[in-house]
């Protein structure tokens, strides 16, 4: 029973997974997101994500360096580029993301999209070159897990062709209006944790009278609800936001659970569907 936010999940490796982390999407690169990274340690986060595609790697690994907790205490998450999927490009990413954070391993590396436009038309062999570099750099101990992020069942399967190790992390587009409930269990299926990326709808959560009324049944916020929605379906959400007080209050979510009648409630939001781009016609 998850307790409080340095409770962990486990990965299919054994790895440890702090089950709530703090996401950086749009973060500004330099004091912002340096800021972030140490309230967010203040407020108990020991699980930070950021991606090359959020070019704010400096920063994050400066918030690192300045939290005053040990580096072994953090788990921190990076992501492949668009630009950079295949062998050779994958692990000259890889040096550049540490580079760019200041740190000699990561906890988490994930593939950030499975089929950009620069690789469309082959996304599959580019993909299997990729996992090859991702297999090398967890047998190398550059990193303790290796994962995908918006990869829907095709995408899944293809990489599996080829993998020798089982990706442990897929990150996903999920909340309360898209729980895409049917790649939720084939991931549960292949034993892979699933991540929720814009679990609260990237702001749009706060518009639903439906929320607010669970989350006054409970005396809790719209944020929270969406969050131990999140966990209840024993997905990792990844929640943003650079103002303390909200980062405290994304996380005080370990004492209540939503009902039947909640989650039905919740689920009248699902007509509106997912808020971003679909893997294989996304414009980038
Ligand atoms: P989110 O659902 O976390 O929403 C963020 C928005 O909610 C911000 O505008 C913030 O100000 C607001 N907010 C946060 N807490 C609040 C509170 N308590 N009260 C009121 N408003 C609050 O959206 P996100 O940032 O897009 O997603 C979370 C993280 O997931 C990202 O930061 C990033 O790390 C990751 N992500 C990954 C992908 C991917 O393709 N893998 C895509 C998007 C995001």
């Amino acid at each position: 029973m998850l307790q409080k936010l340095s409770d962990c999940y486990t990965l299919n490796n054994g790895v440890k997974i702090p089950c709530i982390g703090y996401g950086t999407f749009k973060t500004p690169n330099g004091s912002t997101v340096v800021n972030s990274v140490i309230n967010a340690v203040k407020a108990g986060y020991r699980h930070i994500d950021t991606a090359h595609r959020y070019d704010n790697e400096e920063g994050v690994g400066e918030g690192i360096r300045k939290c005053g907790v040990a580096r072994e205490e953090l788990f921190i998450t990076s992501k492949l580029g668009n630009h950079h999927h295949g062998y050779k490009a994958a692990m000259e990413a890889f040096d550049l993301s540490l580079r760019k954070l200041g740190l000699d391993y990561l906890d988490l590396y994930l593939i950030h999209w499975p089929a950009p436009l620069v690789c469309r038309e082959n996304y599959k062999e580019k993909n299997a070159e990729t996992w090859r570099a991702f297999e090398e750099l967890y047998r190398a101990g550059k990193v303790r897990a290796i994962g995908l992020s918006n990869f829907w069942k095709p995408h899944i399967d293809a990489l599996l062709e080829t993998a020798e190790v089982k990706p442990m992390v897929n990150q996903l587009e999920i909340h309360p209006q898209f729980p895409h409930q049917d790649l939720l269990d084939y991931c549960r299926e292949l034993d892979i944790q699933v991540e929720s990326w814009g679990p609260l709808i990237q702001g749009k959560a706060f518009q639903y009278p439906v929320l607010k009324e669970v989350a006054l049944k409970h005396g809790k916020t719209v944020a929270q609800v969406c969050i131990r929605w999140a966990l209840d379906k024993n997905v990792l959400p990844l929640p943003k936001s650079n103002h303390f007080e909200r980062m405290v209050e994304n996380a005080d979510v370990f004492d209540f659970t939503l009902d039947a009648e909640d989650i039905k409630k919740i689920s009248s939001l699902e007509v509106y569907g997912r808020i971003g781009k679909e893997p294989d016609t996304a414009p980038f």
